[in-house]
């Protein structure tokens, strides 16, 4: 998922034990990963990058010798066994990605399972039961992270996309054998770290989703390396009605207009470029074959809401990234589900893709927004969490990073 980029990349600093500081040859690894993957109603899997992108570590662990014992949560089982979120599936993916074999366990825990990993062997790989079939995984249990903790020597957690959760498998487990991060987690802490904290410059960050609400500590935690603010998407109305602006039946958060002011002014009085959208692709309803009309921002009428950027706006935000060197973007521009409101977030993907710039997708929708455009391949980097990457934007210590132990105490 990497390209050639022109800037130094941008790095983000782990002070934490990582995969390479380990001597694993011969060891079990007990290696987080997040396979939670889309399964369709006959459990056949949708999308499989979320095992491809953690391939990596395990490759890495095989080669090194070391017995790889690898678990992850699918879905919201809630406590107990559900046929509908068993890994199975997955075990059968992963063994054709990695050509090799891999032995699925019907559980995570438990005498059996400790049997099956004492007698592992060198190169070995045993994929575990989702975890979230117990109770103890969702609090964090002491006990359930124990009995995790027995079957390996190390724990290395390659799980980005659980990395926010304070879980037994992600938190728990930490407090009983040395932990260590894996090569996907360290690459978005990295990138996302990275773009937080020391950016080339110039430095654009396009932000776009629902609400304000979503993305406002992103904002705040961006301010002092940011050179310019791209608004997009549902929250950009919120921004325009502040400013007196009609914005019809768009989407608004009324409690968030004052924020909305105070932000732009005082990131404006710090010389930071502010961008709206000019125009937009309005609609009285969200229904896919509902008319739609081009309007500027300033005559959304009674009745209708903006449900896309207009082709004024994809303009106005092309060029302002033209110069950039950096570039992060988080959520999309439009309701870009609905094929009538999706053009201004493609547009803007394709964008991204053309800037000879380190390009940032921050995860979830805008990923889904990136592959849909056909354009994945030219962003230098996508995160493969939604909510951990949210968290690592606003500047939040992710409880799975600050669990792992720290370098200098080995
Ligand atoms: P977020 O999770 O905050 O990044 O929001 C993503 C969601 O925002 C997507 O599902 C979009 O459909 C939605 N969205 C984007 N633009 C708009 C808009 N103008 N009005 C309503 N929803 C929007």
């Amino acid at each position: 998922m990497e390209k050639d980029n022109p800037g130094a990349p941008v790095k983000g600093v782990l002070n934490k034990l990582t995969i390479k500081d380990l001597d694993i040859k011969g060891k079990r690894l007990f290696i987080r990963v997040d396979f939670n993957v889309p399964l369709d109603e006959n459990l056949n899997i949708t999308d499989d990058r979320r095992i491809r992108s953690a391939i990596p570590t395990i490759n890495y662990a095989i080669d090194e010798d070391a017995k790889v014992i690898l678990a992850s949560h699918l879905g919201r089982p809630k406590g107990k066994y559900d046929r509908r979120y068993s890994l199975a599936p997955v075990a059968k993916r992963l063994q054709r990605l990695l050509k090799k074999e891999v032995t699925f366990l019907p559980d995570c825990v438990g005498p059996k399972v400790e049997e099956a990993v004492r007698n592992m062997k060198e190169g070995d790989i045993i994929l575990l039961e989702n975890l979230r079939f117990h109770e103890g995984e969702e609090k964090n249990d002491e006990e359930f992270s124990k009995g995790l903790a027995r079957l390996a020597d190390y724990y290395i957690n390659d799980a980005f996309g659980a990395a926010h959760r304070s879980h037994a498998s992600i938190v728990g487990i930490t407090k009983f054998i040395p932990s260590a991060a894996g090569f996907l987690l360290q690459k978005e802490i990295e990138y996302l770290q990275g773009v937080t904290q020391n950016p080339v410059r110039p430095f654009v960050a396009i932000l776009g989703g629902a609400k304000v609400s979503g993305k406002i500590d992103v904002l705040l935690n961006l301010q002092d390396n940011v050179d310019k603010v791209i608004i997009g998407g549902g929250m950009a109305y919120t921004f325009l009605k502040a400013m007196g602006y009609e914005v019809g039946d768009s989407l608004v958060e009324n409690d968030m207009l004052d924020l909305a002011n105070e932000i732009r002014n005082t990131v404006t009085s710090r010389g930071i470029k502010f961008y709206l959208p000019v125009d937009c692709v309005i609609a009285q309803s969200i229904e896919p074959g509902a008319e739609t009309k081009i309007v500027t921002t300033q005559e959304i009428p009674h009745g209708w809401r903006a449900l896309d950027i207009g082709p004024a706006s994809v303009k106005l935000f092309s060029e302002a990234i033209e110069n950039a060197k950096t570039i992060l973007w988080n959520g999309p521009m439009g309701v870009f589900e609905v094929d009538a409101f999706s053009r201004g977030t493609f547009a803007i993907a394709r964008s991204v893709a053309d800037a000879y710039a380190l390009t940032i997708v921050g995860g979830g929708d805008t990923d889904l927004a990136v592959q849909r455009a056909g354009v994945s391949e030219s962003i230098s980097f996508i995160s493969t969490g939604g909510g951990a990457a949210l968290e690592l934007l606003e500047g939040k210590d992710l409880p799975g990073i600050a669990a792992l132990t720290d370098k200098k105490s080995t």
